[in-house]
């Protein structure tokens, strides 16, 4: 409960459950967002709609939750030509890796949050890679996250800890974190107002939330949603503990 955290915030489902998980243990939490020529801006109304929605269904973490800092980095439109800046098919490259890799772009971001949390004077930055549902990204590795957290404690001489609560859960464990950290009011949250879509789809609801249906992003969403119902996540008989 000691001491405050910055958690990497895009809107979407994993970050969502990272900021959850985060104000469920610290006591002073801050988020980051990067704008940064997204093809689609919904992920950035996601962002403003799921921080005011966990501000109204939970008290006890609106007092915990603090200023939310949203950088420009439209910089990284220059240097790439993955598909979700430009208006190219989402696809696989040459070397395996899916063209909506950006070389370099979580590295960046980290190193900016690095930068956050220094000047706000917090220890531990949250951020939502997972290698289980690994699509190749060199980038969300638990090698890189061990080095990335090595690279900022030593370049900015604090003791900064990477923390990265979804890197050994898929996603059907990650919907069952959601329930257990927030129950059906964080699950609903989640669902409605929480963006993954890559194709920036919010004309479809599905059980999952918003999207396509067919992109990487959603078939990962739903088959998720899917595997955790069938375990019998979201089966309301018993009540779920209160968050605090
Ligand atoms: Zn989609």
């Amino acid at each position: 409960m000691q001491g405050g955290a910055l958690v990497l915030f895009s809107g979407g489902q994993d970050s969502t459950t990272c900021l959850a998980d985060a104000l469920s243990k610290y006591e002073r939490v801050e988020t980051i967002g990067f704008d940064y020529g997204q093809r689609h801006r919904v992920e950035l109304d996601a962002r403003r709609e799921v921080l005011a929605g966990l501000r109204r269904a939970f008290p006890i973490w609106s007092d915990r939750l603090g200023e939310d800092h949203l950088l420009v980095v439209d910089l990284l439109a220059q240097i790439s030509d993955s598909s979700l800046t430009r208006e190219i098919a989402i696809g696989l490259e040459s070397n395996g890796l899916p063209n909506t890799f950006v070389p370099g772009r979580n590295l960046l971001f980290l190193t900016l949050a690095g930068a956050v949390a220094y000047r706000r004077g917090l220890q531990v930055i949250v951020t939502g890679v997972c290698e289980t549902d690994y699509s190749g990204y060199p980038d969300c590795r638990d090698d890189t996250m061990r080095a990335m957290q090595q690279a900022l404690s030593l370049g900015m001489d604090r003791a900064f800890e990477i923390e990265t609560p979804l890197m050994w859960i898929d996603k059907a464990r990650t919907w069952a974190l959601a329930d257990r950290l927030g129950g059906e009011a964080l699950v609903e949250l989640i669902v409605e107002d929480t963006h993954t879509c890559y194709l920036g789809d919010r004309a479809h609801r599905h059980d999952w939330g918003y999207g396509c249906g067919s992109c990487p992003a959603c078939e990962l969403r739903a088959a998720g949603w899917a595997g955790w119902r069938r375990a019998g996540g979201g089966d309301r008989d018993s009540p779920p503990a209160p968050p605090g």
